[in-house]
């Protein structure tokens, strides 16, 4: 693209941010709209994020994306925050608004976007989610906002799990949200359940590791979505498909949580045939045959 003195700039915000994928989204994105926009990433370094938005607000960037380990401490730099993103109490989408930056949480919405386009319901749905940590806390939101008749959370630590669900249960007004320590698993009633992986053990590259292992507890899972992109192919989806199980990973989640933040941004929406495009380049970037 060339760059003249109206391209406004948007970025990412993390540290570090070297491995981000967000700028194809993005640039790509820019091209395909015919956005005159740049994306670019700013390693912010720790004890500086005050700084970093109040410098972006002056330098009238359009829009960040917020990565770890900022998500909650950026709530405190913000001028407002969606409700949304404040029941989850993280944030990972700004927008420039004339008071200052307003704050949203596109990776929930982006996993819901990216479970409809693979004909993944929430609805009425038994649910095991694994992990409590960060992304888990916002699934479980997710989940309890969109229905789900009962999710089992299985975590390593308890006490987060515990913690998660009070939180969760709380705002839902009902205990949708059941903790569970992992090794409990076979406490679990039978039945068939969609999963979701959301802890961080069998990322590259450990991509070998899994965090439950027995067949049984694979038996009981219909579909099984990985928040984990990297491997393309995770252990927990190899065990759910070994099992009969249809499994995702989540770089579908990555693509379409920069999609609707770029909507924000550019107060569009995104036709189907560029998300598709984009959707092409980041399966190259992970040597697969769109
Ligand atoms: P986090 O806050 O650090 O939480 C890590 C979770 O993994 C916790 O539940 C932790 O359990 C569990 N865990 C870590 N090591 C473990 C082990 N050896 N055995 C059992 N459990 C273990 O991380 P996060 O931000 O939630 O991210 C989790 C994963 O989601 C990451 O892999 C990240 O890449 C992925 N993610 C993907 C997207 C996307 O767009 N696709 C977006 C966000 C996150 P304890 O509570 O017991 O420590």
């Amino acid at each position: 693209m060339e760059i003249n003195g109206k391209t406004r700039t948007c970025g990412l915000i993390g540290y570090p941010v070297e491995h981000t994928l967000s700028p194809v989204i993005h640039n790509t994105l820019a091209g395909l709209t015919g956005h005159d926009l740049v994306y670019v990433p700013f390693p912010v370094e720790p004890g500086r994020i005050q700084d970093a938005v109040r410098g972006a607000d002056a330098l009238q960037i359009l829009g960040l994306n917020v990565t770890v380990p900022y998500k909650s401490e950026v709530i405190a730099c913000l001028q407002e925050v969606d409700t949304m993103a404040q029941n989850i109490g993280a944030v990972n989408t700004l927008v420039r608004t004339p008071g200052g930056y307003k704050g949203y949480n596109t990776d929930m919405e982006g996993l819901y976007r990216a479970m409809i386009s693979e004909g993944i319901r929430i609805e009425g749905e038994r649910i095991l989610l694994l992990g409590a940590g960060g992304a888990a806390r916002a699934v479980a939101h997710l989940c309890a906002m969109k229905g789900a008749e009962q999710v089992y959370m299985l975590n390593r630590t308890l006490d987060k799990a515990k913690q998660v669900a009070e939180e969760v249960n709380r705002v839902a007004g009902r205990e949708v949200i059941c903790p569970m320590l992992l090794q409990e698993y076979d406490k679990i009633p039978d039945g068939q359940y969609l999963a979701i992986q959301g802890t961080s053990v069998g990322l590259a590259p450990q991509d070998d590791k899994v965090v439950i292992s027995d067949r049984a507890f694979y038996e009981k899972i219909h579909t099984g979505f990985d928040l984990i992109y990297n491997p393309w192919e995770t252990r927990f989806m190899s065990l759910v498909r070994e099992c009969g199980g249809r499994a995702y990973n989540g770089l579908k989640m990555l693509l379409y949580q920069g999609i609707i933040a770029y909507e924000l941004w550019n107060d569009i929406r995104v036709p189907e045939e560029d998300t598709q495009i984009i959707y092409g380049k980041l399966q190259e970037y992970f040597g697969q045959i769109p």
